[in-house]
């Protein structure tokens, strides 16, 4: 037989690309569109010749529903059955990243509108109410944390008073990843996480830069902790699901940079190098095996747990159509096939 996605211990990547609609003022100011999902297919033209393959394509046109429900919504059935998950979004600022996970200002977009994180919320809650219906003594707890990640340092949205205190990543004795000093908030419904992370919002609004500034130059990851206890034999099962917000990708890399931001880039760069390593080192059959370069940056030792293994990891590439963005574009995507 060949191998196939659901041998045993087989790494789980998948990448999906999400072009977002021209917004009102690129209309207005009369972008011109440089990206098309190929019809009946899971790829994207670049200009009128350059194809690229993905797992998943979504055009303009695709809501957040079809979104959450082909590409997330196994990885919260993943969770409930105890496997670890990161979905997280790259591209460059202004491509679609925080609207698809919906980080960003929650309360003000209609439902419909609203991202990954209060669905994969809402559905968690029905599958642990549901386990609970068919055993009443099923007992799980959930929690969240949410931090940032800027120029290697992390930092904790969750906790108002000790926000500049340094937390620290380590590795428990049975391979779980722990941030040290990161707080985290036991929930109780879809609703509870949507004020918390709006909390989180709020706090990174505090920084020393403007909330788009400093969310291009930061990764930001929520993470949804779920403890499960198994009333027969006692034992307990964890697993967790992050949700990451990149940095711009336009910050990699970028050459001119000098000073902090040259420094801000460096960071940018080899973290976003880090993950792009270990993603294909991941996902490439002939590596299998080899070195994984988890150490080489704070995003891929924080994930370490969540990526790779048995984990299920969903990359989305989130890209603008304008022709203005085509230089980027392309990176993008190549960043992303690299990465299957
Ligand atoms: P990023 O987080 O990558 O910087 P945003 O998520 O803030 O980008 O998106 C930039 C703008 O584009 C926002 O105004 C957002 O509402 C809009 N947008 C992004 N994706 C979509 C989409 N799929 N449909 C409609 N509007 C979108
Ligand atoms: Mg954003």
């Amino acid at each position: 037989l060949p191998a196939s996605g659901l041998v045993m211990g087989e790494v789980c990547v998948r990448v999906a690309v999400r072009v977002r609609p021209l917004l009102p003022k690129e209309v207005l100011h009369n972008h011109q569109v440089c990206v098309r999902v190929v019809p009946d297919s899971a790829q994207v033209m670049l200009g009128s010749d350059r194809t690229f393959s993905f797992d998943h394509v979504f055009g303009p046109t695709a809501s957040q529903d079809q979104f959450y429900e082909s590409c997330v919504k196994s990885l919260v059935a993943s969770l409930v059955d105890g496997y670890n998950a990161t979905v997280f979004a790259y591209g460059q600022t202004g491509s679609g990243k925080t609207y698809t996970l919906g980080g960003g200002h929650i309360a003000s977009l209609p439902e419909e509108e609203s991202g990954i994180i209060g669905q994969v919320a809402a559905e968690l809650f029905v599958l642990l109410g549901e386990r609970r219906a068919a055993d009443v003594r099923a007992a799980a707890d959930v929690r969240v944390s949410y931090v940032e990640l800027y120029r290697e340092e992390l930092r904790d949205l969750l906790e108002l008073h000790t926000a500049h205190r340094e937390l620290h990543i380590r590795e428990d004795d049975r391979g779980n990843i722990v941030v040290v000093g990161a707080r985290e908030t036991v929930i109780t419904s879809a609703e509870e996480l949507q004020s918390i992370l709006e909390a989180g919002n709020a706090l990174r609004h505090t920084g020393p830069t403007q909330m788009n500034e400093r969310s291009s130059r930061s990764h930001a990851i929520v993470t949804v902790q779920l403890t499960q206890h198994n009333h027969d034999d006692g034992s307990v099962r964890s697993s967790k699901l992050h949700l990451v917000d990149l940095a711009g990708s336009e910050r990699a890399a970028r050459t001119g940079n000098t000073g902090l931001r040259l420094k801000e880039s460096v960071h940018i760069n080899t973290g976003l190098l880090a993950l792009g390593n270990v993603i294909r080192a991941l996902s490439d059959p002939h590596r299998r095996g080899n070195h994984v370069p988890y150490r080489d940056a704070k995003i891929t030792r924080l994930l370490r747990d969540s990526l790779g293994g048995t984990a299920h990891t969903l990359m989305v590439a989130c890209v603008s159509p304008s022709h203005h963005s085509v230089t980027e574009t392309l990176s993008v995507l190549q960043f992303a096939s690299r990465a299957r």
